[in-house]
């Protein structure tokens, strides 16, 4: 079973009510290969609620209680962003997961590239902090982008 965003399966978990479908990653779903998962909402966001973004550091820096996870209206989103990370490593060990497709650049699901904290577009490297704590228990990651490289052979 691979874990996937859920907004990748066209579920409307994306912080604006809306999603990010992927046909590709939503047929893994359909074959009963995949298990759609939203970290931000595990976590007790609603949906839509205001964008968040990493301040200070990265998903790696949350999980060290170095950098915090704040809204576009400047609400300290850190504890949910916490709760759905480890909620969704729960399920993913419970479901013995070992391979991911995550939302590229999102503070929950990004790995590799991320925002950098000041709500203007611009891109820093690191990971959100789901991304990073299952990635820290030996849980590949790929961006959406990555499927084909590394889905094509199943
Ligand atoms: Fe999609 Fe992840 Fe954001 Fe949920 S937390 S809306 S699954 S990118």
């Amino acid at each position: 079973m691979i874990l996937v965003s859920a907004c990748l399966c066209g579920i409307n978990t994306k912080y604006n009510g809306e999603n990010n479908l992927c046909e590709k990653v939503l047929s893994l779903v359909k074959e009963g290969k995949a298990l759609p998962l939203c970290p931000e909402q595990l976590g007790g966001l609603k949906t839509p609620r205001n964008p968040c973004e990493i301040c200070g550091g990265t998903g790696k820096d949350v999980i060290d209680g170095k950098a915090a996870v704040m809204s576009s209206t400047g609400e300290n989103c850190t504890s949910e962003f916490l709760k759905g990370a480890y909620e969704t490593l729960k399920v993913a060990k419970a479901c013995n997961i070992k391979e991911a497709i995550l939302k590229s650049k999102s503070p929950s699901c990004g790995f590799g590239k991320i925002y950098d904290g000041s709500f203007s577009g611009n891109i820093i490297e690191g990971a959100g902090v789901t991304a990073e704590l299952l990635s820290k228990n030996n849980i590949r990651i790929y961006g959406e982008d990555d499927f084909n490289k590394a889905f094509e052979r199943k």
